[in-house]
């Protein structure tokens, strides 16, 4: 037989307790707050970054190998957003899955507004994933100049990211085309972007924390109260000491951080790795310079696998673009071949939709 329940004689207290925990945890939340170093926003922004899928390295994409026929021009109600492999249906607004679009702009004003009057349902996240590509070169917000060209061949994946296979940007500050193309080199773990030459877009740190990553995602210079680098990666990527270093703390303001730990290394500068699954060094203990000291994760403040990554001198945040050296690879001689053959197909694509402006 079924009891019925009892009066509810400790609800006022449990009340009273259940506000006064809500209390201290908001102060507590507020705090942690108050010393985020890798905002929120930093991370929201990596949902539109270019994404590794499981294409096999360097596999021509059947829209890329078998444009459609030249005699099917892209009707103007679509000029500037013309799909090679779509011809026979232009009025589909949105592209499909495995085929690359082509959208094309000539700069007015911004660069999202370039974007958001080429193609008005995705052109804030193709402004957002295309102006990382070209971050190392210039900035987009500044350097822009009337009359600059966009181009960019794209694609949205199952999980709504997006993934641009190539770009091209005419420059008038800079009097010359910048180029990336999406390429997986041999030996890599993911694609990255490369010119049509076979140098790599992005630099890459000398001696930096991770040996491989899929993308730089925020960068110093990008927003004013970010204080580090970061890079997107799986969970579980190995994170290495950068310098000879004493660990001199983990774990502090979790709720923002995460899993963490902060390096001094010999010359003083302080290191913080945030938003670890692993700590594998801990307070006081000495590490060396490409020693593994944790694993990357998403914990404390983070929506999407990443490191952030910052250094310190003092009270003075350091770019890590200043501290370390930087380089730009070389593609291996032996892809040479193969990634010229890849260029010329997107530039044919590229080409295409800007004669049927
Ligand atoms: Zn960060």
């Amino acid at each position: 037989m079924i009891r019925p329940i009892d009066p509810p004689l400790g609800l006022p207290w449990l009340l009273y307790g259940m506000l006064g925990c809500s209390l201290a945890l908001n102060a507590v939340l507020a705090w942690d707050r108050g010393e985020a170093e890798c905002p929120e926003a930093a991370v929201a922004r990596e949902p539109v970054a270019a994404e590794a899928s499981a294409e096999p390295a360097g596999a021509p994409e059947s829209a890329v190998a078998a444009p459609a026929p030249a005699e099917e021009p892209a009707p103007a109600a679509v000029a500037a957003t013309a799909s090679p492999g779509e011809a026979a249906a232009p009025t589909a607004a949105a592209p499909a899955l495995g085929n690359w679009v082509v959208t094309t702009g000539t700069v007015e004003h911004s660069l999202a507004r370039t974007f958001q009057e080429a193609d008005p349902e995705h052109g804030d996240a193709l402004a957002a994933v295309y102006s990382r590509l070209f971050v190392w070169d210039l900035d987009l917000r500044r350097d822009l100049q009337r009359g600059d060209e966009v181009e960019v061949a794209w694609r949205q994946e199952q999980d709504g990211t997006y993934t641009i296979a190539a770009a091209r940007l005419h420059s008038h500050k800079l009097g010359r085309t910048l180029t990336a193309y999406r390429w997986q080199a041999t030996g890599d773990r993911f694609p990255s972007y490369w010119q049509e030459e076979g140098t790599e877009v992005p630099y890459r740190l000398v001696d930096g924390p991770l040996d491989d990553y899929e993308q730089v995602t925020s960068l110093l210079k990008d927003r004013p109260h970010h204080k580090g680098m970061d890079f997107k990666t799986p969970v579980g990527t190995p994170v290495k000491a950068p310098r000879n270093a004493v660990v001199t703390r983990e774990n502090w303001r979790w709720t923002a951080n995460g899993n963490c730990l902060e390096l001094r290394y010999e010359d003083g500068t302080i290191a913080k790795f945030l938003h670890l699954s692993e700590n594998e060094a801990h307070p006081g203990d000495r590490v060396t310079a490409g020693q593994v000291i944790a694993r990357t994760g998403n914990t404390g403040h983070s929506t999407a696998p990443h490191l952030h990554y910052q250094l310190e001198k003092g009270d003075r945040v350091v770019d890590p673009l200043d501290y370390h050296q930087v380089e730009r690879r070389r593609l291996p001689a032996g892809d040479m071949a193969a990634f010229q053959a890849e260029v010329a197909r997107y530039d044919a694509l590229l080409g295409q939709a800007l004669a049927s402006r």
